[in-house]
């Protein structure tokens, strides 16, 4: 397993215990790293001040990422408690309801734009307030989650799948920016997986079904394999990858029929 002793991360994408952020930040905290979680308002708050009662002395910060004010606390908080950043897991996506339910053609104007400027927007938004802090401990790390329907259409994904091009994309001009600074930026697509931004595309099931008729593992894959992944991201282990997507799906990415 690899080590993130001595480091510090932001955790941001924690709504409950099925979130895949929070799988990570279990990972990464017995990995040894000291950690900041955030959470997107007082109802979310109440379950990830629960969870977190299980790290050892977390700071923990409302963020919602479309407010410029709060992210800069966020930043100013981390860098009076640890004084310095190492890694960044961003795990906050959503799009409105009707934008995954309704034929793609039907995408509003209003949620093509909070589509994009929650699920990607956000992650240039907090590499910038990253950055100064990454900088004090010369460099850092960066990963964010993205889904195979940034490519490939996958029925009612929609909006969410333009959303994850521009993602993916941001990661490469990202990586290209602040590699210099020994910063790196990744994004790991994983496979599907039953939580709550994944309740809202209507048909998910049926996803799920096919990753486990026709990936390659025969399985679907679950939070703690993501986990896994983000880990060797975010430690040394990883430190010559950058601006990569890698797939964590049991290799679905790959088949053709
Ligand atoms: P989740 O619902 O547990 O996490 C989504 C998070 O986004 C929540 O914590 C929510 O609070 C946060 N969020 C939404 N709007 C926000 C805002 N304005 N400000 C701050 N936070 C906001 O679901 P998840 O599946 O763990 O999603 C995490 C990431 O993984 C997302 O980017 C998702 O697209 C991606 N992903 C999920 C799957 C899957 O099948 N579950 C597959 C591939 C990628």
């Amino acid at each position: 397993m690899a080590s993130l002793s001595g480091k510090t991360g932001l955790i941001v994408g924690v709504a409950n215990k099925r979130s895949i952020a929070w799988a990570i930040a279990k990972a990464a905290s017995d990995a040894g790293a000291k950690l900041a979680v955030t959470y997107q308002g007082e109802r979310l708050g109440e379950n990830v001040r629960e969870l977190a009662e299980g790290l050892p002395d977390p700071l923990l910060l409302p963020l919602d990422v479309t407010d410029d004010a709060q992210l800069a606390a966020v930043f100013e908080a981390i860098d009076q408690k640890f004084g310095g950043l190492d890694f960044v897991v961003h795990g906050a996506a959503y799009a409105p309801p009707h934008e995954l339910s309704s034929p793609f053609v039907q995408t509003t104007r209003a949620g093509f734009s909070t589509a994009l400027d929650i699920s990607a927007y956000s992650l240039i938004a907090l590499a910038r307030g990253a950055l100064p802090l990454m900088e004090k401990r010369g460099g850092g790390s960066i990963v964010t989650l993205t889904y195979l329907g940034s490519e490939r259409v996958f029925t009612n994904y929609n909006v969410m799948g333009v959303a994850k091009a521009a993602l993916e994309s941001s990661v490469r001009y990202l990586a290209a920016d602040l590699g210099p600074k020994n910063i790196r930026v990744n994004a790991i697509s994983a496979g599907p997986i039953t939580t709550l931004a994944a309740k809202g595309i209507a048909g998910f099931n049926s996803i799920l079904q096919v990753y486990r008729d026709r990936a390659p593992l025969r399985r679907t894959v679950e939070t703690s394999e993501v986990a896994g992944a983000a880990l060797f991201l975010l430690s040394d282990a990883g430190r010559a990858v950058t601006a990569e997507v890698l797939m964590v799906d049991g290799g679905y990415h790959a088949t053709g029929m």
